[in-house]
C-alpha cells in the first residue's frame, strides 16, 4: 500500500509487484475472502488475462488461466525454441506463433496453438505444457485438433513424474512424453534439428514377469509416427510391444507346461511299472496318484484323463499293465513267461455292460502295432482269433463289442495307438 501511494504522489518507480503479463503494478487486496487476499491491478488492463476488472464466465476463466500462465518467459522461450528450429528444417513450412490476444479469447477464438506448421503435408501443432494445465483443457484441445485433422504434440520442458500433466499425458499418449529439457536444446543444437527427450515406459519380461520401466531416446520428427486415428504422434508403442512379450510369455509358458507334461506322463508309467514289478505292492500305487496329481494342474489336462486314477485301468491285469507289457515285449505285472500269455488271457477280459472280451480289440491292436516277440504257432493262433472277431463285428454281433471309454487315456500313454482308436470299430453304441 506504500508503494501504491507513492506511486499516487508521482513516484513511479515505486512498484513493489507486478503482473507478470501485462507488467501493470499491482497492490494486495484489503478485501478479504474467506482466507485469501489477492492481487489487483493498479488501474485498468482490459487487455491482460489476468485483469480481475472482467466479467467472464467460468469457462473463459479458465480459458484466460489456461492462456496467461502459456505467455510467461520460459513458455515463450520454449515456442520460440520450437518455432527457431522448425524455420530450419526443410521440410517444415508454414510456421506461426502466434499469440491469442486477449479479445480473441473472450470472443471464444482462443484455441490458437503454441506453434503450428506443415511438416512434409502433414498439418502439426506444439502445444507446452509449464506449470499447470487443466486436464479439461488438454481433452479439449485433443479433440479439437483431432475433429481438424491436425497432430497434436505436447511438450513438457521437464520429465516429473509426480506431476499430475505428466502422468496424465503419458496416459493418454501411450506412455509417450515429449520433453524440451537441457539435454533436449543440446541434441537440437548438435543435430542442427529440433530434437526432444523422448521418455517412453518400455514393457520388461523379466522372470516371466512384466514390469514397466521409463526410458528416454533422442527423438526428432523423422522419428515419430503419426497416426490417423488419434493424432497424437507417438515414437514408442507401448501396446504393441506390451502385447508381443505377453504372446512371449504365454508361449514360454505353454512350452514349459507342454515339457512338464511329457515329464508328467513318463513319470506316471515309470511308476506304475514300479507298482506292477512290485507284485501290485500297496506302497507303491501312491506314487502313480501323485503323477496324475501333477498332469491334473498342467493346462494340458481334460477330464478324459481321469481313467489314470480308475483301477479298473490300472489295477490288477487290467488295461494299463497288458498295454504295457505288449509295448514293452515284456510281461509287466503278470507272473507268466511270455507276452502271448499276456494278450491270451487278456482277450478274455470283460467289462461290466458292455460284454466278455471288451478289450480284445484292443489287444489285437496294440499286438498289431508293437510287434511284441511270438512264437509262430502262436501267432497263427492270433491271426485266426483276430480273423474270428472282425467277422463277428461286421456281422454286427456283440460278442468282442469294445469298450471305449479308455480311449483318451489309452491314446495319452500310447500315442502310436491313436489311429486305430480314431475309428469307431467294435464300438457298436447301439
Ligand atoms: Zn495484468
Amino acid at each position: 500500500m506504500a508503494a501504491r501511494v507513492a506511486r499516487r504522489k508521482g513516484d513511479a518507480s515505486a512498484v513493489r509487484y507486478q503482473c507478470a503479463i501485462c507488467k501493470l503494478p499491482l497492490y494486495l487486496s484489503r478485501r478479504q475472502a474467506g482466507e485469501n487476499r489477492w492481487f489487483v491491478h493498479d488501474g485498468k488492463s482490459e487487455d491482460c488475462p489476468w485483469y480481475e476488472g472482467h466479467r467472464l464466465t467460468p469457462e473463459q476463466i479458465k480459458a484466460l488461466i489456461y492462456r496467461g500462465q502459456q505467455e510467461g518467459k520460459e513458455h515463450l522461450r520454449i515456442k520460440k525454441f520450437i518455432a527457431h528450429w522448425l524455420g530450419k528444417n526443410p521440410a517444415v513450412s508454414q510456421v506461426s506463433q502466434e499469440t491469442t490476444t486477449f479479445s480473441e479469447v473472450v470472443k471464444g477464438e482462443w484455441r490458437r496453438p503454441d506453434v503450428k506448421c506443415l511438416y512434409g503435408d502433414i498439418p502439426l501443432v506444439f502445444e507446452v505444457q509449464l506449470s499447470y494445465t487443466f486436464l479439461s483443457e488438454v481433452i479439449a484441445r485433443d479433440e479439437f485438433y483431432r475433429r481438424e485433422g491436425i497432430f497434436i504434440i505436447w511438450v513438457f520442458c521437464q520429465f516429473e513424474l509426480n506431476r499430475a500433466a505428466v502422468m496424465d499425458e503419458a496416459f493418454f499418449n501411450r506412455r509417450n512424453l515429449f520433453v524440451l529439457d537441457s539435454d533436449a536444446m543440446k541434441d537440437t543444437v548438435e543435430r542442427q534439428a529440433l530434437s526432444f527427450t523422448g521418455y517412453h515406459q518400455r514393457p520388461q519380461l523379466r522372470d516371466q514377469k512384466i514390469n514397466d520401466i521409463w526410458m528416454s531416446r533422442v527423438i526428432g520428427l523423422e522419428n515419430v509416427i503419426y497416426p490417423q486415428d488419434t493424432y497424437r504422434p507417438y515414437f514408442f508403442d507401448y501396446d504393441a510391444e506390451l502385447k508381443r512379450l505377453e504372446s512371449e510369455r504365454l508361449e514360454v509358458w505353454r512350452t514349459e507346461q507342454s515339457l512338464e507334461w511329457d515329464n508328467g506322463i513318463q513319470d506316471y508309467l515309470a511308476a506304475a511299472a514300479k507298482y506292477y514289478e512290485s507284485d501290485y505292492a500297496k506302497e507303491f500305487k501312491p506314487q502313480m496318484l501323485a503323477a496324475v496329481d501333477r498332469l491334473y494342474d498342467n493346462i494340458n489336462w481334460h477330464r478324459g484323463y481321469e481313467d489314470l486314477r480308475n483301477e479298473a485301468f490300472f489295477g490288477y491285469h487290467s488295461v494299463l499293465p497288458a498295454l504295457l507289457s505288449i509295448c514293452r515285449n515284456k510281461p509287466i505285472g503278470y507272473k507268466v513267461t511270455s507276452v502271448y500269455q499276456v494278450i491270451e488271457s487278456g482277450l478274455r477280459n470283460g467289462y461290466p455292460n458292455v460284454g466278455q472280451h471288451a478289450f480284445a480289440v484292443l489287444y489285437l491292436w496294440a499286438y498289431k502295432e508293437y510287434r511284441p516277440t511270438v512264437s509262430d504257432k502262436n501267432r497263427k493262433w492270433l491271426k485266426d482269433y483276430a480273423h474270428q472277431v472282425k467277422h463277428s463285428i461286421e456281422a454286427q454281433e456283440l460278442t468282442y463289442r469294445r469298450y471305449g471309454g479308455f480311449d483318451e487315456t489309452i491314446e495319452l500313454l500310447f500315442p502310436e495307438l491313436a489311429t486305430h482308436l480314431a475309428t469307431d470299430f467294435g464300438l457298436m453304441n447301439t
